[in-house]
């Protein structure tokens, strides 16, 4: 059952352990989307502790996911909270590497939550499996407002690199011909990418 209390303990936990979820704002556009779009098989990339995969389950009881976690600990964790809720047989959860995973099931929502500078890769591996209409949504767009040109110049190199990347990543969507995409600042910065 999804009660508050859980709810509010994924997210506890999430802060407390610093594992990065979706943001307020990020959460409520994307379970909008999903009720008016009436989105019945969703594909996540980045499960973390499976908070998002159960928020998207709770729209409507048709509503499955599968969701791909590398890392070991949240992957438990997500296991756990999947538990709490009984939602095992509507939550696939699969413990890999997601650019080693090939899947042949086709979605009509492919959610892109996972490393940031490899969404592109994340893209193009899974594209094949939207159906014809769907939608390819990408979180982290801004990366905490690092996008913009101005506050560049004070961030690491690192940072920066990364920053180059999604940068790049938006100019590929917006040349993307196979997709009419929109960019929001919505949470964290959404790409909204529908197939056409
Ligand atoms: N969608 C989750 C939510 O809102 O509840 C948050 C996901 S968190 C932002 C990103 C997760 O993606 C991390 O837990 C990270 O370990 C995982 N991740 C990053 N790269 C990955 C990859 N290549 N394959 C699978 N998981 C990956």
């Amino acid at each position: 059952m999804l009660s508050n209390d859980l709810i509010k303990n994924m997210k506890d936990y999430a802060k407390a352990n610093n594992v990065p979820i979706m943001t307020e704002g990020g959460m409520h556009y994307l379970l909008k989307y999903i009720k008016k779009n009436k989105i019945k098989n969703i594909l996540e990339v980045g499960t973390a502790i499976g908070y998002s995969a159960i928020m998207m389950c709770g729209v409507s009881e048709d509503i499955k996911v599968t969701t791909i976690e590398r890392d070991e600990k949240r992957y438990l964790e997500a296991i756990k909270n999947i538990k709490k809720t009984g939602l095992e047989d509507r939550i696939h959860l699969i413990y890999n590497d997601a650019l080693n995973v090939r899947l042949d099931d086709k979605y009509d929502l492919i959610f892109i939550d996972a490393a940031k500078a490899q969404n592109r890769k994340f893209f193009e591996r899974f594209e094949h499996n939207l159906i014809d209409g769907g939608t390819i949504i990408t979180d982290n767009m801004n990366f905490h407002g690092l996008v913009d040109e101005e506050v560049e110049a004070s961030i690491s190199r690192n940072l920066r690199q990364l920053v180059r990347k999604i940068r790049e990543y938006r100019v590929y969507l917006e040349e993307n011909p196979k997709y009419d995409t929109e960019f929001l600042d919505t949470g964290d910065g959404m790409a909204i990418s529908v197939k056409k």
